[in-house]
């Protein structure tokens, strides 16, 4: 019996501890690890110098709530019953942290939940949840814990990360943890603390090339897309309570510019705190000695656009919104330094914790754990396409419904014109359109393909291809 317990207890110790870091609106193209322009990341960095960074990991849903979901889950939104910001997760369903946790995880959920509150929608296979109500606030937030709300003083990114080493501090040493902490930065209001204020005072962080899109080329859908930084954002949006108005006498360009820079380098300042606070963990994990011991991952719910084709915002399925930021170090298997262009999902994720816990992986699950991908072992038969659907049929920024397919090299996209009841969906139709890009040849997405001749073949194989994956993921809308 002791001899059982003894191995109990090394089993145990042997699985690894899961620090899963998740911001909110986080692209990629601001984190120094992905050759940003125009920031610096150094705790992030810490992560991916110490570990991988995938280049080529992407979201099934671009818009938040959805993709939480699809990381819980590993599923499709049309099979977890979260297609829109309007739907709210049932706990009474199955998600990873329920199946950790009956493994012998303790099993925590710090930040931004954003999956519905209150009944049915609350966390669930959590030992430990503290989490904000809906988008929450940046300053002094409400947090929302099993027994109630209370409301924190201070920056909500510090008061995060705070919480969750207040957690991992008082944990039980003899299991291991599995802990999702989630930041709401730097989702809009964009809202800096003071430490952060001063940064980027001094000259302009430079601008996107296509900044100055004039949506030639493309569908309706990029053209009439209500997200342009210069000519969409709102007062609110901008900061000008807090910041300031701009300097009168602008010309248009000028203008067009200081909304850039006033949207950016709040941004940024966001995305600093972020830095810092993930640097606080990383640090903590090295004081108690468990850094070897535990699997950590940074990642942002979906893309942002950060000015590319002079937008903000995400939902569509180009490359800046559907790329995730993906940093990962686990010393115990991964190669210090290593990098991956795999095709990985948000739908992976949850499988990819069951195989490193060596709990097993639910026949429902639709993605594949990375485990190899990050062991730098590509299985031959890795996919090399995905499917992609956004259901919020003009909701907030007029961007349509679409689904689409991306391989290596292209993308199919389809606006198929139509709300079907999604909530939160605007019942408006729109004419159906399709697009084609050849993301070798064109990889910031200027001119679509999809009726140049010389791309028939393509587009023929690659419908093919899009409605084989839509069937697959069991998606018959
Ligand atoms: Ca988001």
């Amino acid at each position: 019996m002791i001899g059982k317990i003894a191995n109990l207890k090394e089993l145990q110790l042997s699985r690894p501890n899961i620090l899963f870091i998740m911001s909110d609106d986080h692209a990629s193209h601001a984190i120094s690890s992905y050759g940003s322009r125009i920031n610096q990341t150094r705790h992030l960095d810490r992560i991916a110098d110490g570990g991988m960074i995938l280049h080529n990991c992407f979201c099934v849903n671009s818009i938040c709530t959805p993709s939480r979901a699809n990381i819980l889950t590993g599923k499709h939104s049309h099979l977890n019953g979260v297609k829109t910001l309007g739907d709210h997760f049932d706990g009474r369903r199955p998600n990873v942290a329920k199946m950790l946790q009956a493994d012998g995880y303790q099993t925590a959920m710090v930040g931004k939940w954003h999956l519905g509150h209150g009944g049915d929608a609350d966390p669930t296979g959590f030992d430990y949840w503290n989490v904000l109500p809906g988008q929450g606030l940046y300053h002094d937030p409400v947090m929302i814990e099993p027994d109630g709300r209370k409301t924190h003083k201070g920056y909500t990114t510090d008061i995060i990360t705070d919480f969750s080493l207040e957690w991992l501090q008082n944990r039980d040493r003899e299991r291991p943890f599995f802990m999702m902490c989630h930041h709401k930065a730097p989702h809009r209001p964009w809202d800096s603390d003071e430490k952060h204020a001063d940064m980027f005072e001094d000259g302009d962080v430079p601008m996107p090339d296509n900044f100055f899109d004039d949506y030639a080329n493309r569908s309706n859908a990029a053209k009439d897309a209500k997200m342009r930084v210069f000519g969409h954002m709102t007062e609110r949006d901008l900061k000008i309570d807090k910041l300031g108005p701009p300097p009168e006498g602008l010309s248009e360009e000028e203008m067009a510019n200081w909304n850039y820079q006033r949207y950016i380098k709040e941004y940024l300042r966001c995305v600093a705190s972020i830095d810092d606070n993930v640097g606080r963990m990383l640090d903590y994990l090295d004081e108690d000695g468990i850094a070897d011991d535990t699997l950590v991952i940074y990642t942002s719910d979906q893309g942002f656009f950060l000015g590319d084709h002079g937008w903000y915002d995400k939902r569509f399925m180009y490359e800046e919104s559907l790329r995730m930021p993906f940093l990962v170090r686990y010393p115990r298997e991964i190669q210090p330094g290593s990098a991956s262009d795999a095709m990985s999902l948000n739908i992976d994720f949850a499988e990819t914790w069951l195989d490193y816990a060596g709990v097993p992986i639910p026949d429902d699950m639709q993605g594949t754990s990375l485990r190899p991908i990050l062991n730098g072992e590509t299985p031959d038969d890795w996919r090399t396409s995905m499917y992609y659907r956004y259901w919020m049929h003009l909701s907030h920024h007029y961007v349509p419904a679409h689904y689409g397919i991306r391989t290596d090299r292209y993308k199919l996209i389809y606006y198929y014109g139509e709300a079907l009841g999604t909530t939160g969906s605007v019942d408006e139709s729109k004419a159906p359109e399709w697009e084609l890009f050849d993301l070798e040849k064109d990889p910031n997405e200027m001119r679509s393909v999809y009726d140049d001749p010389a791309y028939a073949d393509i587009v023929a194989e690659l419908t093919q291809e899009l409605y084989r994956l839509k069937a697959e993921a069991g998606d018959d809308e």
